[in-house]
């Protein structure tokens, strides 16, 4: 079954639930024993639900992957993959520049928890093997990263861990299962904000995670079970909903992005450019073999560095909301240095780039000609 296919029909079956053409909000917490020991498929909400039960398998048949799990948040989805995967006294290697709330996790969670993090550059996957070591458990990556679109190898990465029986994770919100399906190219786990491109309308927080290895299923649904980070039945709905239109509005979404990206560059007032579908990107040759299209989201450098060049063209704005958030049908707008990022220290974001008069847009799912004369009116001297 091909992906769109896919993402309309696989996790559900009408049948089971009173011919519903939509999987039923299962409004409840327990569900009732008719006997005492009784083995029911569901019986407490934080353990499952059916309509939990439908995305995580629907995800699953997205991923190619043997099993899903979903999560109240893409950050309590990667909470519970570093608590099965890491214990005190191991070793994770990361991506340097990840999503700021996953460097939060990483640097005040899991490194007062006994984990000891090193992040690096692995955009030359050579570099890998010299971080290595039998006490790294745990290989973090991100890809297209937040907010700099810089692409890592997934497949020759995940080799060279798999060399040393690292265990090797795979953001891959901002590509979503559309665009990049990470365990087919040797990644152990996915993890995703389907609060993004999944969900696709700003209106659910939900994580997911996708796995084939039966122990790091168990491992990973222990914690969703232990800890209890899980979404509503009715934030899954509305995830399964906006699945269905996944791949129509990835297509507009990097059609969009591309024409953004391409106008962007011929712009006196910007000074770079970074979206992974211009050949001068540096990972534009990996993005082209790695992933199916380019992805929705552009990123700028104003050529004034400065937070008030960037707020004033952000506010400008009048399609593109300024926004925490990405992966939406409508454009928005995030100042990465006080939003997505925040949480990083200023002489890491000065390392990686990530600079006070650069703005990150989602582009989203309107007309072309709208966008590009928002854009413009917001540049305009
Ligand atoms: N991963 C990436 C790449 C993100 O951009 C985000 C949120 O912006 C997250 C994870 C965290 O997801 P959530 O906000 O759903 O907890």
């Amino acid at each position: 079954m091909k992906f769109a296919t896919k993402a309309i029909h696989v996790g559900y079956d009408a049948s089971e639930h009173g011919h519903a053409v939509m999987p039923p909000i299962y409004q409840t917490s327990a569900f009732a024993h008719e006997k005492l020991g009784e083995h029911l498929p569901f019986s407490y909400a934080r353990t499952g639900t059916p309509t939990r039960a439908a995305l995580e398998a629907n995800l699953a048949a997205l991923e190619n992957a043997a099993h899903g799990l979903a999560f109240g948040s893409g950050m309590a989805a990667i909470d519970a993959v570093m608590r099965a995967v890491l214990k005190p006294g191991d070793e994770v290697v990361a991506q340097q520049d990840v999503y700021g709330g996953a460097y939060r996790l990483l640097t005040k969670v899991m490194t007062p928890a006994g984990v000891t993090v090193r992040f690096a550059d692995l955009r030359d996957p050579s570099a890998l093997a010299g971080l290595l070591s039998p006490k790294v458990k745990l290989l973090w990556l991100e890809t297209p990263s937040n907010p700099l679109l810089s692409l890592v190898d997934v497949a020759a990465l995940s080799a060279e861990a798999h060399r040393h029986q690292v265990t090797v994770a795979v953001d891959n919100t901002f590509a979503t299962p559309y665009l990049q399906n990470p365990l087919d190219q040797g990644a152990d786990i996915v993890v995703h904000s389907a609060t993004k491109y999944l969900a696709g309308h700003s209106d659910v927080l939900l994580g997911l995670v996708a796995v084939n290895d039966p122990a790091l299923y168990q491992a990973i649904r222990f914690i969703q079970s232990a800890s209890g980070g899980v979404p509503g039945p009715q934030d899954c709905f509305l995830t399964l909903r906006g699945i269905k239109t996944l791949a129509l509005r990835m297509e507009r979404h990097c059609d969009n992005a591309e024409r953004v990206a391409a106008w962007l560059v011929k712009q006196p007032g910007i000074e770079k450019v970074f979206y992974p579908g211009l050949p001068e990107h540096p990972g534009h040759a990996l993005a082209a073999r790695q992933m199916k299209r380019f992805g929705g989201i552009v990123t700028v450098y104003l050529k004034e560095n400065t937070r008030d060049a960037a707020g004033r063209v952000a506010e400008r704005l009048q399609l593109f909301a300024l926004a925490e958030s990405l992966g939406g049908v409508e454009s928005l707008v995030n100042h990465s240095a006080t939003m997505s990022h925040g949480a990083m220290p200023a002489e890491l974001k000065q390392q990686l780039g990530v600079r006070e008069g650069q703005l990150r847009l989602s582009i989203g799912i309107e007309d072309i000609d709208d966008i590009l004369a928002d854009l413009a009116q917001a540049l305009a001297e």
